[in-house]
């Protein structure tokens, strides 16, 4: 029997910043961009359940977010703490508490199965427990771990595979633990909404919409063909998740030699400012892979940009001193960019569709772990240290 749980520690940005700065605690903390008195660009990371009693939530503007905070000053309620983010901290904190979910797992079985999907995020293979209250117990073990070494909550989901684990931690946050066990799915799946299933974003659900179907029992009245008529392929997809149906395995065990990030567009466009800011963006999530997959430092940068057409270039520079540094990493990044805005790279002027950023040609970290006081063999994962 499969039985796989979703990790997903909660507000993870802003709940490390309250447990590092006891004058904020119990305070609406939004971690992100800055608000600069209401002028600030960009938008919230985190916000803590306290900000999201104003009405902050995360990807929000924080110009908007600045004035929720405002208005509840006004009303005599403290106003909300805006942080920045200190990524290297918070990368530093998700492994230790993906080294915590290792030991505790280490303890049942031999080589732990986990799958770090982002900073915050692990599917967790517990098929080894049996069954679903040996899963829970266990889940509810790692919770405490994190809870009493890191002062940190986490919500967690157990079922039969990925997407049930995942739509099973989103279901009781924060600290909540759901399991579904196989005779729950149906009833499990009409409980949640049609946005909550992977995939489904505004446009499928705006589509579905039209078709008069406003919910997951709706949707299942739609045969598998109907829903290839409406979106092709991806329709089978939605057919087999509205069922709660994923046959997704656990990633584990490859030995990364290149980080890439990139973007397809909403719409095709030739705005620098746009790109620019896109660009940044890629940036920054390759070098927080960087941090976490304990990379050392790179040589090579890569960019990839796709036009309308499809026709796609990929540019590589490599830098003679190897290197980890952000910044650096950016202005290669743009340096191999920036032609494609203009007619050096781009002739014709033609819009892009989607842009990467990677990098490769790494050197390892080479710290041993102390803390578990063993070496780990078999599988490889984000946090094996490969010897250069
Ligand atoms: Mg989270």
């Amino acid at each position: 029997m499969k039985i796989i749980a979703h990790l997903d520690m909660d507000s993870f940005y802003a709940s490390i910043e309250e447990r590092d700065n006891p004058q904020y605690q119990g305070l609406p903390v939004a971690v992100g961009a800055l608000p600069n008195g209401g002028s600030g660009r960009g938008v919230v990371s985190t916000a803590n359940y306290k900000a999201r009693e104003y009405g902050i939530f995360s990807a929000m503007p924080i110009s908007v977010a600045w004035r929720l905070s405002e208005e509840a000053g006004r009303q005599g309620r403290p106003r909300a703490i805006f942080l920045p983010v200190d990524m290297k901290r918070y990368a530093e904190n998700s492994k230790r508490v993906m080294e915590i979910v290792r030991q505790v797992m280490e303890k049942e079985v031999k080589s732990a199965i986990i799958e770090q999907t982002s900073i915050d995020e692990a599917y967790l293979d517990l098929s080894f427990t049996g069954s679903y209250e040996k899963a829970e117990s266990l889940a509810e073990k790692i919770k405490k771990d994190i809870r009493e070494k890191e002062k940190l909550t986490c919500s967690v989901g157990i079922g039969q595979n990925k997407l049930i684990a995942k739509l099973a931690s989103a279901k009781n946050k924060p600290d909540g633990l759901t399991a579904v066990t196989l005779s729950q799915i149906s009833g499990f799946m009409d409980s949640i909404g049609l946005r909550d299933i992977p995939g489904i974003g505004p446009k499928t659900e705006e589509k579905l919409n039209k078709k008069g179907i406003m919910s997951i029992s709706g949707l299942l009245k739609l045969t598998k063909d109907e829903l290839v008529g409406m979106f092709g392929k991806w329709g089978e997809d939605i057919y087999d998740k509205a069922r709660g149906i994923d046959e997704s395995e656990l990633e584990t065990g490859r030995e990364t030699k290149s980080i890439s990030e990139q973007e397809t567009f909403g719409k095709d466009t030739l705005s620098g400012l746009f790109l620019i800011e896109k660009l940044r963006k890629l940036v920054k999530e390759v070098h927080i892979r960087m941090i976490l997959e304990n990379i050392k430092t790179f040589k090579t940068v890569t960019i990839t940009v796709r036009f309308f057409d499809f026709e796609t270039k990929n540019k590589a520079h490599t830098i003679e001193m190897a290197s980890d540094d952000r910044d650096l990493l950016e202005r290669e990044a743009l340096k191999l960019f920036l032609p494609f805005l203009d007619k050096r790279g781009n002739p014709k002027l033609k819009p892009l569709r989607l842009i990467g950023v990677g990098i490769e040609n790494f050197n390892r970290k080479n710290d041993n772990n102390k803390e578990s006081g063993k070496e780990r063999s078999g599988q490889t994962d984000l946090f094996d240290n490969n010897q250069i």
